[in-house]
Order: structure tokens, then sequence, then C-alpha cells
């Protein structure tokens, strides 16, 4: 299913049945986007070139080492690897004398105001147009705040040194870490926001073999279903998150709540678990995103400065029950599971445990972490906490332990090991993993999140 907007269903509306072709691709940026994009397409069966600045990066890469870790990316870069279908370089002449089609996708990080900061995107457009040499289709994969798309135009265009055509085409990505390989595989939607139908087609043809719907819309539309999905995302969370303030304070239980809300099709299951709120590279920096343009253009942000307000008060919420349980903790051990801002990820991009972390050492404490993957890349914002080699060790001695990342390998820990080896029995859940009744069976002072019963008033 493909649709089209209204300015472009001028021409056929086009279909991907019958449409798909081996094309050649570069990638720019080998970082979560990047890395995952460029070994779908070649998986699909396109020749990659995938390119970075980062030497070190593309150095790994070429030696077959993978520079994130992401579920089952790393066999499919071997598989195109083994098949000559992919090649890293920091050559971006080469990628683009080479491709048809580029796709950019280095890093947009938050600006000192909460603009994204567009220095990559602008080096690569820079980049782009000293190179260029034919007609090629330029693709947007960055989360760019909106009229990028004709800035990324304005650059090449101003700065190209030989007589070439080419377009801009937005295509923003919703892949998720922790499952970007299946997200790309099957993503709900591809969005593809092109000045015209014929270059709306070359992408169509890219994406065919995935057989997933398709928008094809213009590329300002692209650009804001990017931030209004995850500005909705966002909102849902930090949503259930009130209600679940709402819950301790009156007595409910937010689970049930959740589940009662859900259960209604207009309002969905999905992205109601309260916790310790959204952490991660995109969320936090695409609503302050969207914030910044709706100042700059007049209109109204406010819900979502109530997103991030609400977000960001979680962790302070859940620092201030433990020290409310343990009166202080001030010369206290705590045992910190879980350190990359979502399971199965090692990133730790604004992760909720470095607010937790930070906050557990202001006020005294030692920490004592535990993460599945993302130690190292702990160890570089925390090099003064312990990192231990499994959750027992984590507890060992420590007054609270703090569920704070929902990996699934805590979901069935040896609880009464746990309790041994910890000196108080309290357990704190920031993402409501544990069934309270069994802890509190097993012998735990347990507190979670938006259950009244397991409430620990702040002081
Ligand atoms: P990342 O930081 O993991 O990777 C960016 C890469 O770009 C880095 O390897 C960096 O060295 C490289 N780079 C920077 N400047 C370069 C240049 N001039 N030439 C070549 N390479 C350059 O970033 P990411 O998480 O992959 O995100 C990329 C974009 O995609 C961002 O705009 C982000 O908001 C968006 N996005 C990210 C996710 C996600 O889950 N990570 C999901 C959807 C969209």
């Amino acid at each position: 299913m493909v649709a089209c907007s209204e300015r472009l269903a001028a021409s056929p509306v086009a279909t991907w049945e019958g449409v798909s072709g081996q094309m050649n691709i570069s990638v720019i940026g080998t970082g979560y986007v990047g890395l995952v994009t460029g070994a779908v397409f070649a998986d699909l069966g396109n020749e990659v070139i995938c390119v970075d600045t980062d030497a070190e990066k593309i150095k790994m890469l070429n030696a077959g080492k993978m520079p994130i870790y992401e579920p089952g990316l790393e066999e499919m870069v071997h598989r195109s690897i083994d098949d000559s279908r992919i090649a890293f370089t920091t050559d971006l002449g080469h990628a683009v004398r080479s491709s048809e089609v580029i796709f950019i996708a280095v890093g947009t990080p938050p600006g000192p105001n909460g603009e994204p900061d567009l220095t990559h995107v602008i080096d690569v457009a820079r980049g782009i147009a000293r190179h260029i040499d034919k007609y090629k289709v330029v693709v947007n994969k960055s989360t760019v705040p909106i009229g990028t798309g004709n800035l990324v135009r304005e650059m090449i265009e101003k700065n190209k040194q030989r007589d070439a055509d080419f377009d801009v085409v937005s295509n923003p990505e919703f892949l998720r870490e922790g499952s970007a390989i299946n997200d790309t595989l099957y993503p709900d939607r591809i969005i593809i926001g092109a000045p015209s139908q014929t270059v709306a087609m070359k992408l169509l043809e890219l994406y065919a073999p995935l057989e997933r719907p398709m928008l094809i819309t213009d590329v300002t539309s692209a650009e804001i279903i990017k931030y209004a999905s995850n500005a909705f995302l966002s909102a849902k969370i930090s949503f259930i998150n009130a209600i679940a303030t709402l819950c301790e304070e009156a007595g409910g239980d937010v689970l049930q709540v959740a589940k009662g809300m859900g259960y209604d099709r207009r309002i969905g299951e999905h992205f109601l678990q309260a916790g310790l709120g959204f952490g991660g590279s995109c969320f936090g920096k695409d609503l302050k995103a969207l914030i910044h343009t709706c100042s700059k253009l007049g209109c109204d942000g406010r819900l979502f400065e109530s997103a991030l307000a609400i977000n960001d008060t979680q962790p302070v919420r859940f620092v201030n029950r433990l020290k409310a349980v343990l009166d202080s903790l001030e010369g206290h051990k705590i045992a910190v599971l879980g350190l990359a801002f979502k399971p199965n990820t090692d990133d730790m991009r604004d992760a909720k445990s470095i607010d937790v972390i930070s906050r557990l050492l202001a006020e005294g404490a030692t920490v004592q972490a535990y993460d599945p993957i993302a130690m190292d890349n702990c160890r570089k914002i925390f090099p003064q906490i312990t990192y231990c080699e499994n959750p027992y060790q984590a507890a060992e001695g420590a007054s609270a332990l703090l569920l704070v990342t929902e990996w699934n390998e805590f979901r069935f820990l040896n609880f009464e090991k746990i309790k041994e080896a910890m000196k108080r029995p309290v357990i704190f859940d920031g993402r409501n993993m544990y069934d309270p009744q069994r802890m509190r069976r097993l012998g735990f002072d347990y507190y979670c999140i938006g259950r009244a019963a397991n409430h620990a008033r702040q002081t």
C-alpha cells in the first residue's frame, strides 16, 4: 500500500509490486542508524558503502568488529562482507561518486538551547557538493529540524563544483535500539518526503523488497512526522507517569489503570508502562527541538514542555523516596541493576541511570553497578563507581537494590541469594518488573512506581 499526498498525486499512484532493483548506495554516518541501514540494504542485495569520519570505527568494521551492540547486527554485516556487498571507508568522495542514492545518517545532538546541532549534516552536505559528479538522490535519515531538507539542498547547490543535478528527500528513521534490525526489516511505515513523484519512486524501488506500508509526501511533512511521532510517544510515557504519581498519592495501582486504559483501542496498551521515564538519544532531544521550533514559529509548545518536565522529575522522585526509606544515603552502598538507557543496547546516551547514579553520589552513597552490556560505556561517565560481574556481586553489602533498566536476565534472579548478600533487604523497582506480593513473601521491603501499597513517602 502506498499513499500519496495531494501535491504528488498528480503522477500515477505507485505500488511496490514488481518494482525492485539493486542499487549502489552509500550511507554517511556509521552509528546506530547508519550501520543498521547499511547492513539491511546490503542484505537486500544492494552494493553499500558506509562512510564515517571516525577512522577507528571504520578500522574496527573493516576488521569485522562491531563498534556498537545491536542484536543480529554482527551476523548480518559479516554475511555482506563475505559477499562483498558492503564496504567501510572514511573516503566520502569515493562513496559519493560510486552511489546513486546517498543517505545522511549522522548525529544531530542537542545544542545549548534545544535546537539540534546541524554541524555534521552541514559538513556532509558540503562534502557531497565537493564530490557530486552526476545525478544523485540525497536522502536525509538523520532527525533534523523542519526546513533542513531545504538547507541541505541549498548547501549542495551553492557549493557544488560540477554541473550535476540532485534531489533531496526526507526519509526519517523510526528504528529502536535493541530491536533495530527487526525494526528496519519490518517497519510499521516508511515515510518518503520527496520533491516529486519521480524522485519518490527511486526510494520506493529501494524499499520495495520490504513490502511495508509507504507514505509518499512532501519534505516538510516528512520532517514533521518524525518529531510528531516521537513527541506523541514521549507524551504517552509522561502521561502514564503523571498518573502513576496520582496512584501513589490517591491509593491506586497504575498497572491496573494502564490496563483499563489500554483496552480502549483509541488509546492502546503500548507506551503505558510507568517507570523512571524515557532516556536515550532521541526522545528528549527531539522534544527539545520541537519546543524550540514551536517557540520560533510562535506556536504553543506547552504540551511538549510538560512531557519533558514530568520525565525529568521521575528519577528525582525515585531517589527521594529511597532517601526517605533509608533516612539518609550518606555512607550507604547502593546496588544499581541496569545502566543502558533501555534493554538490549549498550547505549548510555541520556540513560536514566545517569540521573539516578549522579543523585546517589551527590547524597554520599557509593554505587555497585551491573549491566550485561553497557558497563564499558558507563565507565567513561562514572569511573568512580564499582562495576560488578553479576547482580549478586552488586548486591553484596548493599542497603538497597535499584532496578533501573529492565534487562530480561533480571527477571529471574535468585532472590534468596540477593537477600543473603544485602545488608538491608530493600528493593526499589524503577520499571515495575517484579510482583510486589512475591517480593514481600521473599522478605523484601519492595517499592515500585505508581502502586500505592508500595509507596514510600518523600521527605
Ligand atoms: P550516532 O552518534 O550513533 O552515529 C552518528 C555517526 O555519524 C557517528 O559514527 C559519527 O562519527 C558519524 N559522523 C559525524 N559526522 C560525520 C561526517 N561529517 N561524515 C561521516 N560521518 C560522520 O547517531 P545515531 O544514533 O545513529 O543517530 C543518527 C541520527 O538518526 C540522529 O539524527 C538521530 O536523532 C536519528 N535517529 C536515531 C535513532 C536511534 O535510535 N539511535 C532512531 C531514529 C533516528
